[in-house]
């Protein structure tokens, strides 16, 4: 006796069916009734309401998410600032040294991070300058590399004709830790802070900390501020990705937005390359008078 497989059975059921809805259309066709769908006007009418719409939704859109840029970006420089605090707490008072330099001139003295000049474009992109205890007195803090970076910041560097991201954003004040063994572009005449103890000669809440840089600026892990005789030169610029502003933070851990007054500073520090830190003077720039009156404190005669 032959025995029905399951494709057989299967092939059945569906000669079956086919069978039964063949049988359903044969026999004169019901009355269509009212016609069902849309005219074209309804159509359009419908296109045009999502286009309004839309029109009204998407600004609000690109609002809300430049608006989460600078919140994520005001974390970042939160938690450098709160990692700065705690590497001195663990280090009898001692800040963390900042500075410039690359691998090999820093010879395995480390700063908070390695930051060295444009002409290294490589200490840009390098994660172990940010994350490695080798190189980063930051690193046994902070293991996360995307906390250096600004997510507004969307510049890369070119090394060996590709372009890759920069990683890190953010720069540390130059008159806070800057190594005494690396050549300064500071004022003599201003405190460079090296112990936390020291800021309580001037206000810590008006002190600046941690910027937010231009990212076609930023070279240094420290951000250079010139208090000497060169009027008007603004070495390096603050980020202005956000709307036109920037973000700070100041010795007492608190963080600040800042829009910038000037639109010469938002043009500048939109630039997407800046080679020369000496060639930008604006004197009389309200925006850099804002960072010269936070950088220090002025030493006793
Ligand atoms: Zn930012």
């Amino acid at each position: 006796m032959r025995r029905n497989s399951p494709i057989t059975f299967a092939v059945a059921a569906y000669q079956r069916r086919v069978g039964r809805l063949a049988g359903n259309t044969a026999g004169p066709r019901p009355n269509p009734g009212p016609r069902l769908g849309f005219t074209l006007i309804e159509l359009l009418v419908v296109i045009a309401i999502i286009a309004i719409l839309a029109g009204l939704l998407l600004p609000a859109l690109a609002g809300a998410k430049a608006k989460a840029r600078k919140i994520a970006c005001v974390s970042n420089v939160k938690q450098l600032a709160l990692t700065w605090s705690l590497y001195a707490t663990d280090h009898n008072d001692l800040l963390p040294e900042n500075g410039a330099g690359s691998e090999e001139s820093l010879a395995g003295r480390r700063l908070w991070v390695v930051g060295d000049a444009h002409q290294n474009p490589g200490a840009m992109t390098n994660r172990d300058y940010l994350v490695n205890p080798r190189f980063a007195s930051f690193a046994p803090y902070l293991a996360d590399p995307a906390i250096y970076k600004c997510p507004a910041d969307r510049s890369k560097v070119e090394i060996a004709g590709r372009e890759y991201p920069r990683l890190r954003s953010y720069s540390l004040n130059s008159y806070i830790g800057w190594a005494e063994w690396i050549p300064s572009f500071n004022s003599a005449r201003y405190w460079t802070f090296r112990k936390g103890a020291e800021l309580a000669s001037g206000s810590p809440a008006q002190t600046l900390l941690f910027l937010d840089v231009a990212p076609g600026n930023i070279c240094y892990a420290g951000f250079v501020i010139h208090l000497g005789s060169l009027e008007g030169l603004f070495f390096h610029l603050p980020s202005a990705e956000h709307e036109k502003s920037g973000v700070t933070s100041f010795a007492d851990g608190h963080v600040e937005t800042r829009k910038w007054a000037e639109p010469a500073t938002v043009e500048q520090a939109r630039a997407k390359w800046i080679p020369n830190h000496l060639t930008l003077y604006l004197p009389g720039n309200r925006d850099l008078e804002w960072l010269k009156a936070r950088a220090s404190t002025r030493l006793p005669e």
